[in-house]
């Protein structure tokens, strides 16, 4: 879409790829490349371009099209690179000036329909399990650090002047307004999205809410996010939760910035006094945030591994990284998310504790070592999700809280362990029992097709249509 703006734009300005080239300082060949759609231009770029045709960057960024001709062609040519439509064997086409309109059209309908008809629903659960494992392999494999993304962000932060410390609101504003987006807050935002983003008008729109797990800022920067790094709707479930990951993981570092945490989690190693609730208080983000974040970090800036997790009081597992060799429970297929884990452990042990919403340490010995695990209660808005975050024995030496006395064992996933229950209650009620599961639908409910899972596409063009006019 840039490319063509740009293209229509310069020639609407009657001017030459070198002309224009000389005005930015790029040779033609290099313009040729952004019009053809070939080469992403960075930011810096855009403003030059932007300047030298006399319009605003946000005119260049507009993914509207610049007229219905361009956006069929458009159309078209992502229609031919479809991998939906591929297995058709089709001879790729040349769209020629002297193509009509109207014929455009229909090919541009044809395809839509026949994508529609062929696109399968987004994942069975054994896809959606297998899509996860991989992500979390990939993940452990990097130390939970992506260099890119840290870039994106430190790169969105420079323009404003960031100074340290927690991302006021106006900053962050200004962040979101220098890729020319606006934010508005709304109070009928569809119920399956947290945002929803009008491109043709570069608006976000969010639901005004009390602070919880997903605070609007953080939402704000998960949608930006995708922006910032190129995402396009996705086109299976893996692709799906890797741009998920990617975005929040973007949220995470512009809320907390590498080089400041970064800084602030060495000295904290010096003075022997790594909590991850300093990174939450410091950077004013939800305990669960900076639990994640601080896997980000501590690999890649501490040289520590470590394990990260997410249940509920009854031990469902809904989240979970590790590059420290702790073995989490998993199905056949290597599956985490919806397992349960060993009672014993410090996610299941910190809802019995006095103050489950303080930090709760506990030394664990499993069959894969010993790790030092903290966990708290991050309050969520329907019930409370325990947060982890453990290391090996040997580091516990730079953490607050290695001081404890809580010493437990697992044995897991021995049966014996926690799994079965103790043999003189099994004697007095074997078959005497009859409890009715409640489901943990949401982890494992085979996804609602679309492009977007769980997404009621309906209703957002409703919602769009509704307030684009305002
Ligand atoms: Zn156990």
């Amino acid at each position: 879409m840039f490319g063509q703006r740009l293209r229509h734009l310069r020639r609407a300005r009657g001017m030459t790829l070198a002309e224009l080239g000389e005005k930015v300082g790029r040779a033609p060949p290099v313009l040729s490349l952004l019009e053809n759609g070939r080469r992403e231009p960075k930011l810096s770029l855009i403003e030059a371009l932007a300047s030298a045709l006399s319009v605003p960057p946000s005119e260049l960024m507009r993914r509207q099209p610049p007229s219905r001709r361009a956006q069929l062609e458009i159309a078209l040519a992502e229609a031919q690179r479809d991998p939906v439509l591929a297995d058709l064997g089709l001879p790729p086409l040349r769209v020629g000036a002297k193509v009509p309109n109207d014929v455009l059209e229909h090919l541009v309908t044809l395809h839509a329909e026949l994508r529609r008809q062929r696109t399968k629903p987004t994942a069975t659960p054994e896809e959606a399990r297998a899509a996860n494992a991989d992500l979390r392999t990939m993940m452990s494999d990097r130390g939970n650090y992506f260099a890119e993304i840290e870039a994106a962000a430190a790169e969105a932060l420079a323009p404003v002047g960031y100074p340290g410390g927690a991302l006021s609101q106006g900053m962050l504003l200004a962040v979101v307004s220098h890729h020319g987006f606006s934010v508005q807050y709304v109070q009928d935002l569809p119920r399956s999205t947290r945002s929803v983003t009008d491109l043709r008008n570069r608006r976000i729109y969010l639901r005004q809410e009390a602070l919880g797990m997903h605070t609007p800022r953080a939402v704000l920067l998960q949608t930006l996010g995708h922006f910032v790094l190129g995402h396009s709707a996705p086109a299976d479930f893996g692709e799906f939760l890797r741009q998920r990951v990617e975005a929040n993981y973007f949220a995470a570092a512009v809320l907390v910035p590498e080089k400041a945490a970064g800084t602030f989690l060495q000295s904290a190693m010096q003075a022997r006094d790594l909590a991850v609730e300093d990174l939450r208080d410091v950077f004013s983000v939800s305990y669960e945030m900076a639990a994640h974040r601080f896997t980000n970090l501590a690999t890649h800036h501490l040289g520590l591994a470590c394990h990260f997790v997410k249940n509920d009081e009854g031990g469902i597992i809904y989240k979970a990284y590790e590059n420290d060799g702790v073995v989490f429970p998993a199905d056949p297929t290597g599956a985490i998310e919806g397992q349960r884990m060993c009672r014993t452990w410090a996610g299941r042990q910190v809802f019995a504790a006095d103050d489950p919403f303080s930090p709760y340490c506990q030394y664990s010995d499993t069959p894969s070592g010993t790790y030092l695990c903290t966990a708290l209660v991050d309050p969520g808005r329907e019930r409370g999700f325990a947060v982890t975050l453990g290391v090996q024995y040997e580091d516990s030496r730079w953490f607050r809280g290695r001081d404890t006395t809580v010493r437990m064992k697992s044995t897991c996933p021995a049966p014996e362990c926690c799994q079965r229950p103790p043999a003189a209650l099994a004697t007095r009620w074997d078959g005497l029992a009859w409890p009715s599961a409640r489901a943990h639908s949401h982890v494992l409910l085979a996804l609602p097709s679309g492009s977007f899972p769980g997404v009621d596409e309906s209703d957002v063009f409703e919602f769009l249509d509704r307030h684009a006019a305002s």
